[in-house]
């Protein structure tokens, strides 16, 4: 008997909800609270036919701890699954504090305004100091460790397939497979097509903002950084086939860097057609990638939300995209004095997606890794006071569960090793 409150109702949230739904002998009663209640309402009448779990929807904004507050007061939940968007982490979790409630997400925090001066002077010492300059980090999240073992919390971080499973993978490769682990590649790869000429398949923003950004990998402990898209290669991916790979910078490389001991190298691929990138090229150079404010016909706007506006909601690709993700980490290092490499990774069906849920594969392969999370914590399985991302738990039960609830592992003792050069 345990309850959740669930926070967001975009396209990953739909997912997570409508799998906790399907396991309601845990969740027996949810609340979807969101920005926009009426697509709370709508999803909540669509699944209460179907499911034992009860539902209760409202509306909430979560930019305001104290709105959190209020919520958690009310329904009383057992855990805040956070799956709105990474500016909403600080003030959901400063609500879980001061309410005692273990708290999970799906990405590390970044701000809406990366021009508000305190956060961009943080912001312009870590790319001096560190090296790299994504905006997201996870040393908001990570502060709250203290806190959170005060009052006897769970903070899970990033519990979507990546940041998410990836982190388990390499939990547990380094548990099962390795003495020791050299070099990590992960593999981002969708292989789906919606049939629109340019869409994204999450949030716009939080997505055109990552893949607009340079490059970094970590190598012999320190982070080398790249210019966007500057680094390719071609991987032939089982179930999808050979896509263009680039070397981009990605949040959980942070954490598994500083997790597994002795690794030597970590980087991050993901697929991109040429479409894609032609098309954002071209919305970065007329500036429609901006986040500063731009005043239009006495209004002020900013081009990048004017942008999301304009593109289809990715909640809405799923009955036109068809095709597979594969996504997963090749690992190479030792066992009994042996050299050895090892490859685990998902493929994921976008159609099979839609059939079972009505959204597409990268919705549910965050969607199904946020339910995962949150069963952990409610079973007792990941209860440990403080804030940890993935790679720091006992990687075994939760891969049961993704195996049980729709994100089967697949593994290849023999992969192609990643090949990479300058993009022309
Ligand atoms: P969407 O934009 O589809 O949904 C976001 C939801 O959050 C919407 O329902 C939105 O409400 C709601 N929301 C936004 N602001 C607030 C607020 N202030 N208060 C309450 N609700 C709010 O995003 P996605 O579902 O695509 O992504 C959800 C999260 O998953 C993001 O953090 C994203 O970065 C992460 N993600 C993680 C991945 C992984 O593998 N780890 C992969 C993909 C995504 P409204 O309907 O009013 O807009």
């Amino acid at each position: 008997m345990s309850r959740a409150l669930i926070i967001g109702c975009g396209g990953v949230a739909t997912v997570a909800i409508s799998k906790c739904c399907q396991v309601s002998e845990v969740f027996t009663d949810i609340c979807i609270a969101s920005r926009t209640v009426s697509k709370c309402e709508a999803l909540a009448a669509k699944l209460a036919p179907t499911t034992k779990t009860n539902i209760t929807t409202c509306q909430l904004d979560a930019d305001y701890a104290e709105n959190v507050i209020k919520v958690i007061n009310e329904f009383k939940p057992d855990v805040v699954m956070n799956i709105a968007l990474p500016y909403q982490n600080l003030a959901i979790m400063d609500a879980c504090l001061a309410t005692g409630v273990d708290y999970l997400d799906t990405a590390s925090y970044e701000p809406e305004d990366i021009n508000e001066p305190v956060w961009r002077a943080r912001y312009e010492k870590r790319v001096k100091e560190k090296g790299f300059c994504a905006y997201f980090d996870y040393s908001y999240q990570w502060e709250y460790m203290e806190k959170f073992k005060a009052a006897g919390i769970t903070g899970l971080l990033g519990t979507g397939f990546d940041p998410g499973v990836t982190q388990a993978y390499c939990a547990y490769a380094l548990k099962h497979e390795f003495d020791s682990i050299d070099t990590i590649d992960i593999l981002d790869c969708n292989g789906g097509d919606h049939g629109y000429p340019f869409a994204t398949n999450f949030n716009p923003e939080v997505n055109l903002r990552e893949v607009s950004s340079p490059g970094a990998y970590w190598e012999n402990g320190h982070w080398v950084q790249i210019p966007a898209m500057s680094q390719k290669g071609v991987y032939d991916f089982d179930g999808v086939g050979p896509k263009d790979i680039y070397l981009l910078h990605h949040e959980e490389i942070e954490s598994i860097a500083k997790n597994i001991p002795g690794l030597k190298r970590i980087r991050f691929f993901m697929t991109f057609g040429q479409s894609y990138l032609t098309h954002m090229k071209c919305l970065e150079n007329v500036g429609m990638l901006g986040t500063e404010p731009v005043n239009f016909n006495g209004q002020e706007i900013i081009p990048i939300q004017f942008l999301k506006q304009l593109l289809p909601d990715p909640a809405s690709l799923g009955p036109r995209t068809v095709g597979k993700t594969n996504i997963g980490c090749i690992f190479h290092g030792m066992k009994d004095g042996k050299e050895k490499t090892y490859y685990i990774y998902n493929v994921c069906d976008h159609q099979e997606c839609y059939k079972e849920v009505g959204s597409q594969a990268i919705s549910y392969t965050t969607g199904v890794p946020a339910m995962c999370g949150a069963l952990m914590l409610l079973t007792g399985k990941w209860k440990r006071p403080g804030v940890y991302t993935v790679e720091e738990f006992d990687p075994d039960p939760y891969l049961e569960a993704l195996d049980k609830y729709g994100l089967p592992r697949r593994e290849s003792y023999n992969p192609a090793p990643v090949e990479i050069h300058p993009a022309e």
